[in-house]
């Protein structure tokens, strides 16, 4: 969500979670190498590691490649091989290749934890670029000559931007200033967590994924020594949708 104003300030991002650091490091370094400087306002006073992981394709490491952070997370990660998925209702089992190439070349899949892809992408990013403690409760727009949008943070202070890019996730503030709709309720609840083996695991690099009477759950390997869990089920327990405004981290509430 871009809202452009006059060029006599500089670029917000409002929330430093994946999107906002990614997009920062984009416009700084990354795929426009504009040597683009911007300011992130999270309200959160440091940086936000907590959560699990994320199996991501092709597409995704090729986007962590372009903003130049992918070298030391794919060797913390171990590449998967397939996925093998299991009807506990006919008890009959499918396997797809994760490897081999397809239309965007060699095909590449991992686990990759929460934690070091959040710290990789901030460490990337100029120093200061993030303003930590900085809610945003609201926005304005002001026309002093010049187009400028007046953030609004629960500090009582204001920070001026000529452009305004909201990641500030699900129940983000610019989202509602730029009048998009609620996000809508999908009915499906998740419980995630990481299990570590400290002396190793024996599992293969596979995710193994096992579905039934309205459940899905399974789990993958990020290293030798983490595996990812997940269990989500449908329908859910708020099938009003009430709830669904929560932030992101919700979805991290797994117990490990
Ligand atoms: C702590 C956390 C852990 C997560 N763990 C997992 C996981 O293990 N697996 C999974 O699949 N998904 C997880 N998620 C969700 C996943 O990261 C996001 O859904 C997805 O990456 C989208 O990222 P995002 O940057 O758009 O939003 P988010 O990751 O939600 O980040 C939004 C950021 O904006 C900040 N913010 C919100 N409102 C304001 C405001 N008014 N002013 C300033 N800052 C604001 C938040 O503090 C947050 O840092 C997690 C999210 C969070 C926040």
């Amino acid at each position: 969500m871009v809202a452009e104003g006059s060029p006599n300030e500089g670029i917000v991002i409002v929330g430093g979670g994946i999107a906002g650091l990614a997009t920062a490091l984009g416009l700084h370094s990354g795929f426009c190498r504009m040597g683009l400087k911007s300011q992130i306002l999270e309200s959160h006073d440091s940086l936000r590691t907590t959560g699990f992981a994320f199996t991501m394709g092709t597409n995704a490491w090729r986007a962590l490649e372009t903003l130049g952070v992918v070298d030391s997370l794919r060797q913390q990660h171990v590449r998967l091989q397939r996925v093998s998925t299991t009807s506990t209702v006919s008890g009959a089992t499918t396997h797809v290749p994760l490897t081999g190439r397809g239309n965007f070349g060699e095909y590449e899949a991992r686990c990759l934890r929460r934690d070091l892809m959040v710290e990789g992408l901030a460490r990337e990013l100029p120093r200061g670029c993030i303003r930590f403690g900085a809610k945003v409760v609201g926005i304005e727009r002001k026309h002093n000559g010049s187009l400028l949008y007046h953030l609004h943070l629960a500090d009582g202070t204001t920070v001026k931007a000529k452009v305004v890019i909201g990641c500030d996730g699900v129940n983000s503030v610019v989202a509602k200033w730029l009048g998009l709709p609620k996000p809508g309720f999908v009915g499906r609840t998740a419980a995630r967590g990481l299990a570590h083996f400290s002396d190793g695991h024996d599992f293969e690099p596979d995710l193994q994924q096992y579905f039934g009477d309205g459940f899905r759950l399974g789990f993958v390997p990020c290293d030798d020594k983490t595996i990812y869990w997940f269990f989500t089920w449908y329908p859910s327990h708020r099938e009003d949708g009430e709830g669904c405004e929560e932030e992101g981290s919700m979805m991290t509430s797994g117990v490990v």
